[in-house]
């Protein structure tokens, strides 16, 4: 347990620890199964009650009513880019508008434009998405299938303040890095998804929560696997599911509830490592350069540069030695981002925010 690192990795990303050992001593036999997760049919008594237990809690932290409904899908976020359009934007009498704060939302516009009419109602794009939109700013239309936004940019570290007023039209959120991060109002969403290997679990399962009203305007003249109907009739095992994604899945939100006492306390936790973080940063403003506004600073991944790139590397190389890994930014936008998930223990905040500080008057 000791070679364990502080890991800032943005996904696959650190997992809860006590989550991870559960998972070790269930991992050749699950009590009453006589054998692992990875080796039951799905069809057992045991994965269905696995699956069924894993959407009650993604629920019950949602606070998602009975107009609501959990699937574990495959095929990452990215396919969510596809499936959204195809089964909700095909046919319809508007296009869709699409709320651009960075790299993801740019990629989930791509995807939609290959499907149908796609309206970009706010791009962030002249700031060098370092902001959200003010609702104020936000011309939308009423008649869209839909609003589409990414509530945390994970390359760009920026994240809604707040979760958006937008209108008539159902709203729809990549939520893949931030998740289970704060309270969400989830009756302001029509659906909301996110990968698992950011916040929630391993890479290879999909948490879709969408309301019925929407499985219901499903698009049938689509390949079954990209209807969002028939993995709702079939509670998620319309096929094969990735069962130790979802059994994984289902740990992470138990630990939430449980260990962590919910959201909301989840939320507090972020907020005090983050703001160690950002305080370090400004403390140090001829230093470290925040990217995101902030208004709009991430909870989930913290985003800065320093004076150049000699630095970087140095600091890069440095940090190792305490431990301190995956600080590198994403290519697409350089310097450095600290993945600060919920599973981050404080300490390893507390670690980084101390070397941060010593770093900059060591180099400044
Ligand atoms: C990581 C990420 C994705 C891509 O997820 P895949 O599972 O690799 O498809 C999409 N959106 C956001 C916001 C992400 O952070």
């Amino acid at each position: 347990m000791t070679d364990r690192v502080y890991n800032f990795s943005a996904g696959p990303a650190v997992l809860p620890l006590p989550v991870l050992e559960k998972a070790q001593s269930e991992l050749t036999c699950l009590p009453g199964a006589g054998a692992s997760v990875l080796e039951i049919s799905h069809r057992s008594k045991t994965y269905i009650e696995i699956s069924e237990q894993a959407e009650a809690t993604v629920k019950a932290l949602l606070g998602a009513g009975d107009d609501y409904r959990v699937l574990f899908l495959q095929g990452g976020a990215r396919l969510q880019f596809g499936m959204i359009p195809l089964n909700f934007l095909v046919g319809a009498a508007a296009p869709a508008d699409y709320i651009v704060t960075g790299s993801w939302g740019k990629k989930a516009v791509e995807e939609a434009r290959l499907v149908g009419d796609v309206r970009v109602a706010w791009d962030g794009k002249a700031d060098n998405y370092d902001r959200a939109p003010k609702a104020s700013t936000l011309g939308l239309n009423d008649e869209a299938p839909y609003v589409y936004i990414t509530s945390n940019e994970t390359i760009e570290g920026v994240q809604f303040p707040a979760d958006p007023n937008t209108g008539a039209a159902p709203l729809v959120c990549d939520a893949s890095s931030d998740i289970f991060c704060r309270p969400t109002p989830i009756e302001k969403y029509g659906l909301l998804f996110a990968c698992a290997q950011k916040n929630a679990g391993p890479a290879g399962v999909t948490i879709v929560v969408i309301r019925k009203e929407l499985i219901e305007k499903s698009n049938e003249k689509i390949p079954s696997y990209l209807q969002y109907k028939p993995h709702a009739d079939n509670d998620s095992m319309y096929n094969t599911p990735p069962c130790f994604g979802v059994y994984m899945v289902g740990l992470v939100a138990k630990w939430l509830c449980d260990d962590i006492g919910g959201l909301a306390e989840m939320e507090k936790i972020n907020r005090r490592k983050s703001q160690m973080l950002y305080d370090v940063i400004d403390a140090h403003d001829d230093f470290y350069k925040g990217h995101a506004l902030p208004s709009c600073r991430s909870l989930m991944n913290v985003t800065f540069r320093l004076p150049s790139e000699e630095l970087e590397a140095k600091f890069l190389a440095e940090a190792k030695t305490r431990k301190l890994t995956e600080l590198k930014g994403h290519r697409s936008v350089g310097g450095m981002r600290a993945s600060i998930y919920n599973a981050m223990p404080e300490a390893g905040v507390k670690t980084l925010a101390e070397f941060m500080k010593d770093f900059a008057s060591k180099n400044g």
